[in-house]
């Protein structure tokens, strides 16, 4: 059972038992569920009936997921949760820099998934309403983006200007993965985006800052060879 309003989530995967095994899922968390399993019949729908999320299958019997994910961030900025056998490193990379937003390898539990969908659908409403909340909160920390604030628990925090700036970027994607690529472009600027090293030491310092532990951070997660993850919930 849905409702007229519920979010629209288009499927594109081309193995049935997946496809069914995700509109089963969804459908019963209350999402309308459509399906697609070409990257073609995909595009075609994303364009004839606007999804409030795409969950997309990179490997397709007719052209790359990566395609599909260039193809509709062309004119739409749709949350694209990308689900894929495909674990490795350079895959999630690509996906992530061509435009998904999430990334998630097969096999995967249902509770992550929703998570994760949660997490796109609810950033792509804020940046809708271009009302994102200036506070942000997770656990004992506290980013008061108006103020330019950060606590942990009633203890003020100190931080430079740039591991503030790298803060703030992983705050204003929160709940999301974030490529190395882009944390360096936002940074430090487009002609730095290789310097991989600025990133590690300067995650290093903020971890050293905001988390209790800063070899098991709580917060502050790495997505090994692909970026980092500020945990929102
Ligand atoms: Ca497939």
């Amino acid at each position: 059972m849905t409702s007229q309003n519920a979010p629209k989530i288009l499927v594109i995967e081309d193995e049935p038992p997946i496809r069914k095994f995700l509109r089963i899922s969804l459908e019963s968390h209350g999402y309308y569920v459509m399906e697609a399993g070409t990257a073609a019949a995909g595009i075609g729908q994303a364009t004839t009936e606007p999804p409030d999320a795409v969950i997309l299958d990179l490997g397709l019997p007719d052209k790359d997921g990566l395609h599909v994910i260039s193809t509709l961030r062309e004119w739409s900025k749709v949350p694209i949760v990308v689900v894929s056998a495909r674990g490795r490193e350079a895959d999630k990379v690509a996906a992530l820099d061509a435009g998904a937003d999430d990334y998630l390898t097969k096999p995967f539990g249902v509770g992550e998934l929703l998570a994760r969908l949660r997490v796109a659908l609810r950033h792509s409403a804020s940046v809708a309403s271009h009302s994102s909340d200036p506070v942000f909160k997770v656990g004992d920390l506290l980013v008061d983006l108006a103020r330019r604030e950060v606590t942990i628990g009633s203890e003020a925090v100190h931080l430079t200007p740039t591991e503030y700036r790298l803060l703030v970027v992983l705050v204003s994607h929160a709940g999301k993965v974030v490529t190395h690529r882009q944390l360096l472009k936002d940074v430090w600027g487009p002609d730095s985006v290789y310097e991989n090293q600025y990133l590690r030491v300067y995650m290093g310092q903020l971890r050293r800052k905001i988390e209790r532990d800063a070899a098991r951070p709580r917060y502050l997660m790495t997505e090994a060879g692909v970026g980092y993850r500020l945990k929102d919930e």
